[in-house]
């Protein structure tokens, strides 16, 4: 029996103590509640770790679900973001560098031939939606199963799993992701399962003719990261062309992180529309709906409304030029990627001195980790397999300082700076290591 990890938090414990009498769960996002007792307060981040009030540090694979692409803090987009504060905030007029951000976004993505501005992940995708609405004037839409496309009412349905089995013949219900979403939204919602070709075609022959958009996350980021089949793309793309239907590809997640052209130049699928954000600034606010010129000339008086307050803010602005300057024509990606390749090497080694088995999903800068010979390929597979021993190692990684999330369905998420540090590499493993074995106990 090995020690126990003794990890204080005591001070992260006080705060959430009285940060719950003022703010629902003591938290501002209810995923980072996890538990009266472990609910962590951050106080700093710096490159590929994160320190906690109690004076913890982490290797985090969290990065604040992604945007943090080239590490917490960076010098070079901070020192950028500085500059665009110095410009003033917000306007509610354009400025110059709007242009030059959006001609480095088509530059790397050629999908993205009109570029529109936006604060936040689900801002972008609320936009995509409304503008493949007004363009093809139908109301209904397609999600796959496992997806997330933000906190607005129509994108918040899934596959519910209570009562449903393996191999059944029927569909588990739709439901929504929690209350307060009006049952109303569902009737113009379909959704498919991940990889299942046959249905895909169903559903397009059945509803087709009604349908705005298809919306799809090709590698699930709040599912495991798992992976669309390149020919379930490709099916979707001609199926959405034969019905005269929107692709939108949802690259909040993946896009600037798995490759300069995102998951669609990995494919090689030019979508209609595609949602950007995340690692578009390195954590600073920022979201983007790019596209076909035609579509997006479709945000015009007497089209689809779009705008806000804070969209294009100078700050974020100056952080997206700076960061996408560093993507576009530095390896930091390749350096970030090289890390994953190594830690999943590392972990499997680990693994296989244990005769655990073990697969994973996704890309090496987010993968998803499966205690199964194969991974899943899609929400249903995944919902039935057994995850509690990822779930538990989870728990005990936190404890050795490595943050991931607390259950598998968040990928584990690498930056520049991770690949930059050495330590983070054999940090990690050691601490990997060790919770294996006291997971195993
Ligand atoms: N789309 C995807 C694929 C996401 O992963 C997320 C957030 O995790 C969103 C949309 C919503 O983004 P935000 O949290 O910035 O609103």
């Amino acid at each position: 029996m090995q020690d126990r990890p003794n990890r204080d938090l005591s001070k992260s414990n006080a705060q959430f103590r009285r940060a719950v009498k003022r703010l629902p769960l003591g938290v501002s996002s209810t995923f980072r509640y996890w538990g009266d007792d472990r609910t962590v307060y951050v106080h700093h981040g710096k490159g590929g770790r994160t320190w906690d009030i109690d004076g913890n540090g982490y290797v985090d694979y969290r990065l604040g679900y992604g945007p943090a692409i080239l590490g917490y803090a960076d010098d070079r987009v901070d020192a950028a973001a500085r500059k665009g504060m110095e410009v003033g905030g917000v306007f509610a007029l354009s400025t110059e560098k709007e242009l030059i951000v959006a001609d480095r976004i088509a530059k790397m993505v050629p999908a993205a031939e009109l570029v529109r501005f936006s604060n936040s992940g689900t801002e972008a995708v609320m936009a995509a939606l409304r503008l493949a609405r007004a363009f093809t004037g139908r109301e209904e839409y397609l999600l796959v199963e496992g997806g997330y496309h933000g906190l607005f009412d129509a994108a918040m349905w899934m596959a519910d799993m209570e009562g449903w089995t393996p191999g059944s013949n029927a569909d588990p219900d739709v439901v929504p992701y929690g209350k307060g979403i009006p049952p109303t939204v569902k009737k113009l919602a379909h959704l498919v399962p991940m990889n299942d070709m046959q249905r895909l075609e169903d559903t397009f022959r059945k509803h087709g003719d009604r349908l705005a958009a298809m919306l799809i996350e090709p590698i699930q980021g709040n599912c495991c990261a798992i992976m669309a089949r390149v020919e379930y793309v490709r099916l979707a793309r001609e199926l959405c062309d034969r019905y005269g239907v929107m692709l939108i590809i949802d690259e909040v997640k993946t896009g600037f992180r798995v490759g300069k052209g995102g998951i669609q130049g990995i494919l090689g699928v030019k979508p209609d529309i595609t949602t950007f954000a995340k690692a578009v600034a390195n954590g600073y606010p920022i979201a983007l709906v790019a596209g076909r010129e035609d579509v997006m000339r479709t945000f015009r008086y007497g089209g689809a409304s779009h705008g806000g307050t804070y969209t294009a803010h100078s700050v974020s602005l100056a952080a997206a030029e700076e960061c996408l300057r560093i993507l576009d024509e530095t390896p930091a990606l390749e350096t970030l990627a090289n890390h994953g390749t190594q830690l999943m090497a590392g972990i499997s080694a680990i693994l296989n001195a244990r005769g655990i088995v073990h697969s994973y999903s996704g890309h090496p800068s987010m993968f998803g980790l499966f205690f199964d010979a194969a991974p899943p390929d899609n929400y249903r597979a995944w919902k039935a397999s057994d995850y509690s021993f990822y779930d538990r190692m989870a728990h005990y990684l936190h404890d050795l300082g490595i943050i991931v999330e607390p259950d598998s369905r968040e990928p584990w998420f690498m930056c520049e700076a991770h690949g930059l540090d050495a330590t983070c590499l054999t940090d990690t493993l050691a601490a990997v290591e060790r919770a294996v074995d006291l997971t195993l106990e």
